[in-house]
């Protein structure tokens, strides 16, 4: 079966009533039979339902459906993006070891790599998305790990996910991908060499700004220690956020087809604009790295960047003369965002930092959603006239 179909027929169920529509599992534990089913569930150490910060029916069946999506070998699901990418990186990498990050990342991933992780004796070194050939000279004897966005946030770079893998074989360390920008059905890292691919479900995933999710997939070991390090600590999948996010990967596949084609429409109809001095959206021939997102990515998704020409004074007035885009700290859902982030997420960054990572005073980024391309094109449109 091909992973769309996976991703709306894998069910895990523990009833014989087969409904339709899968069933929740809302408890927090399981029973046994006997003392002996009971020893044996404690002393195997895969996943079995015992306790649901360890596992979890519904849980696994949205977990199983994200490994069938990515071509994963195994998964495990957690509370939100951030408790996945932290799990990932506190069950692999210990006192001493070294990761190499993508400077454009996360904001809230960056606390962790610079405020955290440091506090176990892990060191960081960043380098720019777009010049790999920083990358293999930031390699060191105790680098364990790389880790990378791609599209970035919120610019919207790509990175060669083939290149990057290659590196990480050449030196033997974990490639860490993290795939919320563009999705599974838009993009498979694993395809491409990653050994784990982190998402935070919150976003494209759920695509209607419902529940809090994360998850992480890839290489069965690197999996085995995560799950080990999270049924200890405690990260779970509410198993009612899991069944809400099972639901929404039926709909993955079609629901990012129309994303990214109301995007791809929409930033064909703003480049040019005479208020834009730059916009960048994957599928754009004019997108600088457009060549390498063509290879690695099934369409553009839905995010579109682009700088206006007035900066930060432009980007406060475009935000405010939105009639019907939200403005909202979310992505990836079916109603169109605009964010400015020099004046919001980034804004307590100062103007240097923030062109270290590519946030340029006038950047807008626009998460386009489902609503009707002509009314969407025509909210921003009028917006960009009154800034
Ligand atoms: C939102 C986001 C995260 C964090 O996910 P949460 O579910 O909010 O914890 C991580 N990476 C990217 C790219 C995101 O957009």
């Amino acid at each position: 079966m091909h992973p769309i179909t996976k991703a709306i027929r894998t069910r895990v169920d523990q009833t014989n009533e087969m409904e339709h529509s899968s069933p929740l599992f809302l408890t927090s534990s399981f029973g046994f039979d006997n003392a002996e089913d009971m020893r044996a569930a404690f002393a195997d150490e895969t996943n079995d339902n015992i306790y649901s910060r360890f596992s979890n029916p519904t849980v696994q069946e949205f977990t199983d459906r994200v490994v069938a999506l990515e071509g994963a070998e195994a998964g495990y699901a957690t509370a939100s993006g951030m408790s996945a990418i932290f799990a990932s990186m506190m069950a692999l990498l210990k006192s001493g070891d070294h990761l190499v990050a993508c400077s454009s990342i996360f904001g809230s991933t960056v606390t962790v790599l610079n405020k955290y992780l440091p506090n176990y004796g892990i060191q960081i070194t960043y380098v720019p998305a777009n010049d790999l050939s920083q990358w293999e000279a930031a390699i060191k004897p105790n680098t364990k790990m790389l880790y990378l966005e791609t599209p970035t946030n919120p610019a919207l770079d790509v990175i060669d996910l083939a290149t990057v893998s290659a590196l990480a074989k050449k030196h033997n360390l974990i490639l860490n991908v993290d795939n919320c920008f563009a999705t599974p059905v838009c993009q498979r890292p694993i395809d491409f060499g990653a050994d784990l691919v982190v998402h935070s479900a919150t976003k494209w995933m759920d695509g209607q700004g419902r529940v809090l999710g994360g998850v992480v997939v890839g290489k069965k070991e690197l999996i085995h220690n995560i799950y080990l390090f999270c049924r200890s600590t405690g990260p779970a999948l509410s198993p009612f956020n899991a069944w809400v996010l099972s639901k929404s990967l039926e709909t993955l596949d079609v629901r990012m087809e129309r994303h990214a084609s109301n995007a791809l429409a929409l930033a064909k109809a703003l480049e040019g604009h005479d208020k834009i001095a730059s916009l960048k959206y994957p599928f754009l021939a004019s997108h600088p790295q457009n060549a390498i997102a063509v290879k690695q990515m099934k369409n553009g998704g839905g995010l579109v960047a682009f700088e206006l020409k007035g900066g930060l004074e432009s980007g406060r007035k475009f935000l405010d003369a939105l009639e019907m885009l939200s403005l909202t700290a979310n992505l990836g859902d079916v109603k169109s965002i605009a964010s400015h982030p020099a004046s919001t997420t980034h804004a307590k960054l100062s103007e240097a930092e923030r062109t270290a990572v590519n946030i340029t005073p006038g950047l807008i980024r626009i998460s386009v959603g489902l609503e009707h391309i002509d009314d969407i094109l025509a909210d921003v449109l009028q917006a960009l006239d009154k800034c």
